[in-house]
């Protein structure tokens, strides 16, 4: 095994607030019901305050990393769920397996932002889908961005809002799938954090020997990217589409860890348009 020297610079801290353009519906794992509550509830901390899981946000901000750096070809995406015995063999239609960019190139801005999954993975080798082990040894390093949930920002929640609100913090949203031949509708609730809302987000990005800001500007892209696309369910239809907004960026280093002085402020955007590198 090899061992590569990795050495901690700093951190950079960034905060922002993400305002919700459109209605937002981050669901619970599972179908769980709540006593008198929606068919389809968001997920809630134990307040009962809608909350983003920062697992919800960092999965979401990779996904459109890889996509945008061509990251989903053979040799370069993995199973993280291996599919089930039956679709093995007929891969043609294999449904239960879950594919995602992994790869071994010390190099990947992918990768070394969002971090590396150890353990066994089977990598896909070809279009035919034949996979082979995936030996992570030689690049296997802390990840570098953490990724905070995100608590409501209840002060967004206005007067007004709460007035057309079905519950304290969300609304609820009929959604019908339409039978093609009688218009007969199915109609199904759907909890979602009505448009305006406003949610604190913070994240860590780990700076480790000559990275500099580039693991910074690519989660800045990140975040472009993540407003032209759309943050929990049903995002074709409307749902979840955002906004970053007082953005701050400070850096910590020894000067704030082991001396006790304030960090570094180094950026501040109104929004990111004005992110220029
Ligand atoms: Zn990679």
């Amino acid at each position: 095994m090899k061992f590569k020297e990795i050495s901690l610079k700093g951190k950079y801290i960034i905060d922002a607030k993400i305002e919700l353009l459109t209605g937002l519906h981050v669901g619970t794992a599972g179908n769980s019901l709540d006593i008198g509550g929606v068919d389809n509830p968001v997920i809630k901390d134990a307040m009962g305050k809608p909350y983003i899981p920062g697992s919800s946000l960092k999965g979401k901000l990779r996904s459109l990393m890889e996509f945008y750096n061509n990251k989903l070809v053979p040799n370069q995406v993995v199973y993280t769920v291996e599919p089930k015995n039956d679709d093995k063999e007929n891969k043609e239609r294999a449904k239960s397996g879950i594919r995602m960019h992994l790869c071994n190139d010390e190099n990947c801005e992918v990768c070394n932002l969002f971090g590396r999954n150890h353990g066994n993975h089977k990598v896909i080798i070809n279009n035919n889908g034949d996979t082979d082990d995936l030996n992570l040894e030689d690049v296997i390093q802390p990840t570098r961005l953490i990724v905070r949930d995100a608590s409501l920002d209840e002060s967004s929640i206005t007067k007004e809002m709460q007035d057309n609100m079905d519950f304290d913090y969300t609304e609820v949203k009929f959604e019908n799938n339409l039978d093609r031949i009688t218009s007969a509708a199915n109609p199904r609730q759907t909890e979602r954090v009505p448009a305006g809302a406003k949610f604190n987000c913070s994240f860590v990005i780990n700076v480790y020997n000559d990275d500099n800001d580039t693991y910074l500007k690519e989660f800045l892209t990140a975040l472009k990217l993540l407003e032209d696309d759309y943050l929990g369910g049903q995002g074709s239809r409307g749902y979840g589409q955002v906004k970053f907004k007082d953005i701050v960026i400070r850096f910590r280093d020894d000067n704030y860890y082991k001396q006790g002085q304030e960090d570094k402020k180094m950026y501040e955007y109104k929004e990111l348009s004005e992110v220029k590198f």
